[in-house]
C-alpha cells in the first residue's frame, strides 16, 4: 500500500481485527457481483469503497426512472444506459484502486460458471430464480463462497453458502426449483427502498469479511429482516442430504 492508500483505508487499519494484512488481501481479491439493481447498488458501493481490488459486475438491464427509488448507484443522467456502465462510472469516481469489469449481459449457466471460477467470492444480487440456481450450481462446483441476498416488499434475507466448510448447505438445499409462479408475482410487487440497501450492505459486509479473512460469517445461517416491524430473525441452515446439487458434488469430490 502507498501513502494515499494508507490514508484512504485508515479507518480499516485502525480496527484491531482488520489491519494492513487484511486490507492487502482485500486489494488483491476479486468479487463477482451478479445484478446491478437494488441489492447490487448497495453491495457494490461498499465493496468498492472498502477497497476490493477487482470487481466483475454482470447485468443485462438498462437504467430506467423506476430504478432510481432504490438502485442508489445509478444517477439521473444514466437513464437509458446499461446498468453495468452506470455502476462502473460511479465506482471509478469513488475509488480508482478498483478495477471494474462491466459485463452487459444476462449470463446463462455456462457463462456464470466461467465467471465464478475466476472469483474469490460471489454475490447473488439477481432478481430471478434461474440465475440464483445457476450461480449456486457454479459455486458448489468450484467451491466458491456464495453470499445470497433477496428483498421484496418489506422482507429481506441474507445467507452465506460456503461449501469449503464441512457440512454446509447450498442454496438448493433450502429453495427448490419449482418457484416460478412466485417469481411472476415478484416482478409486480413493491419494494421498500431502504430494504434493498440494508440487504445489499449486509451482503457487502459478509463478502468483505470472507475476502479479508476476518470475523465469523453468516455461513450456515439465514438472516431474515422485516423492515416494516424492524425485526431480525435467524435460522440455522441444515444441509439436505438428498440435495440434487451439493450431494452429487460431495460424492464426486
Ligand atoms: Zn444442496
Amino acid at each position: 500500500m502507498d501513502d494515499q492508500q494508507r490514508l484512504r483505508y485508515s479507518r480499516h487499519l485502525l480496527l484491531n481485527e482488520f489491519g494492513e494484512d487484511a486490507q492487502e488481501r482485500l486489494l488483491a481479491a476479486h468479487a463477482l457481483v451478479v445484478g446491478a439493481g437494488g441489492l447490487g447498488s448497495a453491495a457494490l458501493l461498499y465493496l468498492a469503497s472498502s477497497g476490493v481490488g477487482r470487481i466483475t459486475i454482470c447485468d443485462g438491464d438498462r437504467v430506467d426512472l423506476t430504478n432510481l427509488q432504490r438502485q442508489v448507484i445509478h444517477r439521473l443522467e444514466s437513464i437509458g444506459k446499461p446498468k453495468v456502465a452506470s455502476a462502473a462510472a460511479t465506482i471509478n469516481a469513488i475509488n480508482p484502486d478498483v478495477r471494474v469489469q462491466a459485463l452487459e449481459e444476462r449470463a446463462g449457466p455456462e457463462r456464470l460458471a466461467a465467471l465464478v471460477r475466476t472469483a474469490d467470492v460471489v454475490l447473488d444480487c439477481s432478481d430471478n430464480f434461474a440465475t440464483r440456481h445457476a450461480l449456486n450450481r457454479a459455486c458448489v462446483a468450484h467451491r466458491k463462497p456464495l453470499v445470497s441476498g433477496a428483498g421484496i416488499r418489506f422482507d429481506g434475507q441474507v445467507a452465506v453458502f460456503d461449501l469449503r466448510r464441512e457440512g454446509s448447505a447450498c442454496y438448493h438445499c433450502l429453495f427448490g426449483e419449482d418457484s416460478e409462479a412466485e417469481e411472476e408475482r415478484c416482478a409486480t410487487m413493491g419494494v421498500f427502498a431502504p430494504l434493498v440497501g440494508i440487504v445489499g450492505t449486509l451482503q457487502a459486509a459478509e463478502a468483505v469479511k470472507l475476502l479479508a479473512g476476518i470475523g465469523e460469517t453468516l455461513a450456515g445461517r439465514l438472516v431474515l429482516f422485516d423492515a416494516l416491524a424492524s425485526r431480525w430473525h435467524e435460522v440455522r441452515l441444515a444441509r439436505d442430504p438428498q440435495c440434487r446439487v451439493c450431494a452429487a458434488a460431495r460424492a464426486a469430490a
